[in-house]
């Protein structure tokens, strides 16, 4: 399902996920206001943030913290706040 092609007529009461495996379709960067930004020299890769993050929006390549998915991270700040050595900013999202 494309959530483009649906008003809100169309789409399950409350944004209801009628089935598994399809969070992937639903875009929620467009919430944010605030993005984290990673200072790679800092991070230690614990994947803490990884772990804690509630979009799966933490990138991991080769057990090391490579990123965010910004088209799924609502910007929630989980990270920043879990991160042990504070190398996550949250920055105000420019419209
Ligand atoms: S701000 Fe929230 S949603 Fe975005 S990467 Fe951090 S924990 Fe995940
Ligand atoms: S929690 Fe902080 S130090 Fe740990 S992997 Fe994430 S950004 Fe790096």
């Amino acid at each position: 399902m494309n959530m483009k092609d649906k008003s809100w007529k169309e789409i399950p009461i409350g944004g209801l996920i009628e089935k598994g495996g399809t969070a992937m379709e639903y875009k929620t960067g467009s919430w944010r206001t605030f993005r984290p930004v990673v200072d790679k020299s800092k991070c230690i890769n614990c994947l803490q943030c990884w772990i804690y993050c509630p979009d799966s929006s933490i990138k991991a390549e080769n057990g090391m913290m490579a990123g965010f998915d910004y088209e799924h991270c609502k910007g929630c700040g989980i990270c920043a706040t879990i991160c042990p050595v504070k190398c996550i900013k949250m920055e105000q999202e420019k419209k």
